[in-house]
């Protein structure tokens, strides 16, 4: 992280999508008193999260769910747990939940929520702990009909598990109330892998149209989390060469194409750093060095505001920006992509492939009937080209960039659902 200490242009997930949403709202000539109701958040919940730690220590933790909107639905939306999950950056995570449940058009608003804790110090009891107490301070707000939580960063199905024993403790049974939960309570097939299979769904829509084929492409991924790892290991499958990819500790690269399969065993399944992997280069620094190696996918799977006018906005060597995080590139980054021709496919509608599996789950659970496997992934498929098409129709049509696109098609169904219900 050397040289992001000093990098000016770092912004918060909120001022980013601020900035994107004046951009689309103008395209639509969206009423200002509209916008001013589509930008601030319907309601905001902060509470404190005391817990007695291992040490015996009582360690009083910030927590925050934040629903933005939910004239579509009952908000929809995952929780993360690290230190930077502060009021404004949860805000701007919720709201880009309403954008991508309204592009995806599955019957959802937009929330978020977050802990400010280093996830990774935490002992299982810890986590455990942090998550009961956070879910039993917010479960008012929460329900089937209201608010649903998912897992995000560093949370998981063991963490929605707790979340929904928690708020059943409180309220009776209700396997809706959470999604992303393990199988045996209920969690859909397909949910852990989906964020990474939606993305690559659009990937290979946008590699057919532009002449990019996924088969013997190159491909870099920054972030080798759900979402990153489960990308990788489809794009493998499709005859893709991954040929660097990093986590917090380090990265690897190899120009042949790094073992997939091998590594993904490594590093999610057995919980091991990428660089410790043996069949590649490590890259010490890799939060600056993966930018630097030439590809035709660029994907950014981890934090936000990776991809920056200071860092490598100017540098990046790829055909395509893959979002597959939330937020991953500023508002000016994108402005230099978009004018070196570089295409960016946005984040609501690379990564939605999770929370359109969420609404899935939350439809089994309310009809008592599981779905198969490849029920899921057929109707996941169905969705996620629905959405590629519209947006892409709009960007060529109107010649604006693709975010821009899939944001005015978002607000316009949100502003269209809001003017109907009224009341203000
Ligand atoms: N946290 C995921 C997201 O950002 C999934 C949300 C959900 O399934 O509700 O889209």
């Amino acid at each position: 992280m050397s040289s992001s200490q000093n990098d000016r242009e770092r912004l918060s997930t909120n001022l980013i999508v601020e900035n994107q949403f004046e951009i689309a709202a103008n395209l639509i000539g969206l009423e200002p008193s509209m916008q001013v109701l589509l930008k601030s958040p319907f309601r905001t919940v902060s509470v404190e999260v005391p817990v007695r730690m291992d040490d015996g220590r009582l360690e009083v933790f910030r927590g925050y769910r934040v629903q933005h909107n939910g004239a579509r639905g009952p908000c929809k939306g995952g929780v993360r747990y690290h230190p930077e999950a502060d009021e404004e950056e949860v805000l701007g995570l919720a709201t880009t939940m309403t954008w991508k449940t309204a592009l995806l058009d599955i019957p959802f608003g937009g929330a978020k929520g977050g802990v400010q804790v280093r996830a990774r110090d935490l002992s299982q009891r810890e986590l455990e702990a942090i998550t009961r107490q956070f879910t039993r301070r917010i479960a008012l707000f929460l329900g089937p009909y209201r608010d649903i939580p998912a897992p995000d960063m560093n949370t998981n199905p063991q963490v929605m598990a707790w979340m929904l024993d928690e708020y059943s403790a409180k309220y009776g049974y209700t396997p809706a109330a959470v999604t992303g939960k393990p199988i045996a309570l209920g969690g859909s097939l397909g949910r852990e892998e989906a964020t990474g299979r939606g993305a690559m769904i659009i990937m290979q829509s946008y590699g057919r149209d532009a002449g990019i084929p996924i088969k013997g492409g190159r491909v870099v991924i920054q972030g080798f989390g759900n979402v990153g790892a489960h990308l990788a290991l489809f794009l493998h499958e499709q005859g893709a060469k991954v040929v660097a990819v990093s986590d917090v500790n380090g990265g690897l690269h190899n120009e042949n194409g790094l073992d997939v399969p091998s590594l993904f065993e490594h590093t999610y399944i057995r919980r091991k750093p990428v660089a410790e992997f043996d069949g590649g280069d490590a890259m010490s620094d890799a939060d600056d060095e993966i930018w630097k190696v030439s590809c035709d996918w660029l994907v950014p799977a981890a934090l936000g505001s990776v991809i920056t006018k200071e860092k490598n906005a100017n540098t990046i060597d790829c055909k395509v920006v893959v979002e597959a995080a939330n937020s991953p590139t500023t508002p000016i980054a994108d402005k230099i992509l978009e004018a070196r021709g570089i295409q960016v496919l946005p984040d609501f509608l690379v990564n939605a492939g999770g929370v359109v599996v969420s609404y899935f789950e939350w439809t089994q659970n309310l009809q008592q009937e599981p779905w198969t496997l490849e029920q899921v992934n057929r109707r996941l498929q169905a969705k996620m080209t629905k959405a590629y098409e519209i947006v892409r129709e709009l960007a060529e049509s109107k010649g604006v960039p693709w975010r821009t696109s899939a944001l005015a098609i978002a607000l316009r169904r949100v502003a269209d659902a809001e003017a109907l219900r009224g009341g203000h």
